[in-house]
């Protein structure tokens, strides 16, 4: 009992370290441990290669400005209060030009969302990297389809059928595994799946007051060896 719940917890710690590597360094430097097809038993602890996280393209609110200026011959003046819209308070920045303030309008009232006057962009700065970095799988470069939404993650899932990922699982099947694969497809992992933790990391750590809501049988649905 306590080898199955390390096996799981070292599995789930891996997941973590591959995701942050990626989060730091941008490419995945550990190679996945096999491409074979996994029978849903154990695809649970199947650790896959990390997704391509395609980040949003910076750009300078500066040039841009200047751009503006040489090509229309006149000023580009900062964000007067309209009608409807309001001014972004002075510590928000556009996360796509980096425009300061004098530059944003307040477009939902006072509800976090703005609108960047000199690139054009709606964002929220809480989540504007979240929503626009676009999962790619690692395979086939497709973009990976959110699938499932969990209470501390969500699932992708990469649907392309020329996927090497999913070729190559179809192809090393044997034959009584292809016929138990046309009668139960959801018995065998053959598509790339990537699952987007979305949980608080902190407080896992030993010195917070705060338990963690999070157990690992939870995640890593327990399997019968
Ligand atoms: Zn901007
Ligand atoms: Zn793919």
């Amino acid at each position: 009992m306590i080898n199955k719940f390390l096996l799981e917890t070292v599995i789930y710690l891996i997941e973590i370290i591959k995701y942050l590597m990626t989060l730091l360094v941008g490419k995945n430097l550990l190679k996945s441990i096999s491409d074979e097809p996994v029978k849903k038993e154990y695809r649970k602890l199947q650790v896959d290669d990390q997704p391509i996280f395609d980040v949003p393209e910076k750009l300078n609110y500066k040039l841009l400005i200047a751009e503006y200026e040489f090509k229309h011959g006149k000023e580009f003046a900062p964000v007067k209060p309209r009608k409807n819209k309001a001014l972004a308070p002075k510590d928000v920045i556009c996360p796509k030009c980096g425009a300061p303030h004098t530059y944003l309008y307040d477009n939902n009232g006072g509800r976090g969302q703005y609108l960047c006057k000199v690139c054009d962009t709606t964002f929220n700065p809480k989540n504007y990297y979240q929503k626009s970095i676009v999962l790619r799988c690692p395979h086939c470069s497709k973009t990976l389809e959110r699938i499932k939404a969990r209470k501390d993650f969500y699932v992708y899932k990469c649907k392309n059928d020329n996927c090497s990922f999913y070729q190559n699982n179809l192809k090393s099947m044997t034959k009584s595994e292809k016929q138990d694969f046309k009668k139960n497809p959801g018995k065998f992992k053959v598509r790339y799946i990537f699952r987007d933790f979305t949980f608080d990391f902190k407080p896992l750590s030993k010195e917070s007051p705060v338990k963690s809501m999070v157990s690992f049988p939870t995640i890593l649905i327990p399997f019968t060896p």
